[in-house]
C-alpha cells in the first residue's frame, strides 16, 4: 500500500476519523491549535475523537471554482453526532432535490493527489448514509 498523509492534520487515517482540540474547562472543540479557548479563556486542551456520523445543517452548491477544481460541488456544514461542527464537501451529490433537512451523512476519505514519490494525500468529505449502507 502506498504511503499516505492526511490533507489536514485533524484528519486521522487509521481508522479514518476527525480529531479536535477540546477545552479542558468548557469542552469547546477546535480543529486548529489554540493558545486559549475563545469561549472561556481556558488554556488547557486535550484531544478528542469526533463521530464519523452527523447531519447536514446547511449546504450550498458551488458552480464556479478555480480552474483546477471540478465544479459543481456541494459544500456542507455538518453537525457531528456527540458534538463538533465541520465544513466539508458532500461527495457525489450536486442535485439540491436530493438534500433534505438534517440529511444523515458519514465521513469518507479519498485520494486527493499523489506526489512524485507516490505518497498519497488523503482528503475527506461526507456521503449520504443511504448511499453507504
Ligand atoms: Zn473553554
Amino acid at each position: 500500500m502506498a504511503q499516505q498523509i492526511p490533507i489536514v492534520d485533524y484528519l486521522v487515517l487509521d481508522p479514518p476519523h476527525l480529531e479536535a482540540h477540546e477545552c479542558s474547562s468548557c469542552s469547546s472543540l477546535y480543529f486548529d491549535r489554540r493558545n486559549a479557548c475563545a469561549k472561556c479563556g481556558g488554556t488547557e486542551f486535550g484531544r478528542r475523537a469526533l463521530a464519523n456520523d452527523g447531519e447536514v445543517r446547511a449546504f450550498t452548491i458551488v458552480h464556479r471554482a478555480a480552474p483546477s477544481v471540478p465544479a459543481p460541488y456541494t459544500s456542507v456544514v455538518v453537525d457531528l453526532d456527540g458534538g463538533g461542527v465541520v465544513k466539508a464537501n458532500l461527495l457525489d451529490v450536486t442535485d439540491p432535490e436530493e438534500i433534505v433537512p438534517r440529511l444523515p451523512v458519514s465521513l469518507d476519505t479519498f485520494v486527493a493527489g499523489v506526489d512524485d514519490d507516490g505518497v498519497e494525500a488523503i482528503g475527506f468529505g461526507y456521503r449520504m448514509r443511504k448511499d453507504i449502507s
